[in-house]
């Protein structure tokens, strides 16, 4: 029988800092068991044979030992490294961008089974390896996101008056969670136009695979405003702004 100290879970790396001369502590997402902070001991000596399967966005097999404050990894078997998409500067970011916003939007050892979410970031992450365009995946998986997270925003009818939306271009706000009608959004702070497109792609992302939504053809236009009617309803419920975000803009402008 195994140590009843000990448990097992497969996980996301999704952050790691220094602690000490040679330790790390690792911030892993898993399925069932939440976001859970552990100490990795030694990790960054040179010899470490942990090291290589607690990398940032690697999918493992995770040994813990239980602690009085925090966890200790004592193993871990590497399920995928992604590995293409660490060759590629504007997909590891993206995939940072992921981790961020999953760590933003659980909170710590919720234990609450939410493998709907993990197997959309695991399977972003598999996209963003294959190098199908990181801006539908990044839109795919916020849309999905918002959804798992509880924070689902109405696109269907006017977020206001419930009213049916007219195809036309309507306002996104985000205190009201969703798209306002003409007559709704008057008075609004923070309004967002969404066009007929915009809302089309929102609300196919919705409720289609990521197969389906990294096909789609959008233009760049397109995709600019919903990343700003997005990250802006996002920052209003996270009360703050996502850092990797900014460090992705940056990266665009480079030429
Ligand atoms: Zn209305």
């Amino acid at each position: 029988m195994s140590n009843p100290r000990e448990y097992q879970t497969e996980a996301v790396i999704i952050r790691k800092t220094r602690l000490g001369e040679a330790d790390r502590i690792i911030t892993l997402y898993s399925p069932t068991l939440g976001k859970i902070q552990a100490v990795a001991k030694a990790v960054r000596k040179p010899k470490s044979k942990l090291s290589g399967h607690l990398e940032l966005l690697t999918h493992s097999e995770v040994t813990l030992a239980r602690g009085r404050n925090l966890d200790t990894v004592i193993g871990s078997q590497t399920i995928n490294t992604f590995l293409p998409l660490r060759k590629n500067l504007e997909a590891t970011s993206a995939g940072l961008y992921l981790a961020e916003l999953v760590s933003l939007f659980t909170a710590e050892a919720d234990r609450i089974d939410n493998r709907r979410l993990f197997n959309l970031f695991v399977s972003t992450l598999e996209q963003l390896s294959l190098n199908t365009g990181c801006e539908l995946c990044l839109r795919y998986f916020e849309i999905q996101l918002l959804s798992h997270a509880g924070y689902r925003p109405q696109l269907k009818v006017c977020a206001g008056c419930r009213k049916p939306l007219q195809p036309v271009t309507n306002t996104f706000s985000p205190g009201a969670g969703g798209v306002l009608c003409a007559g709704c959004a008057l008075h609004q702070a923070l309004p967002y136009s969404i066009s007929v497109n915009g809302l089309k792609v929102m609300r196919l992302f919705q409720d289609c695979d990521i197969n389906t939504a990294v096909r789609l053809k959008m233009t760049g236009e397109l995709n600019q405003e919903l990343e700003k009617l997005i990250r802006s309803y996002c920052q209003f419920i996270l009360e703050r702004e996502v850092r990797s975000a900014a460090w992705l803009d940056s990266l665009r402008l480079c030429p």
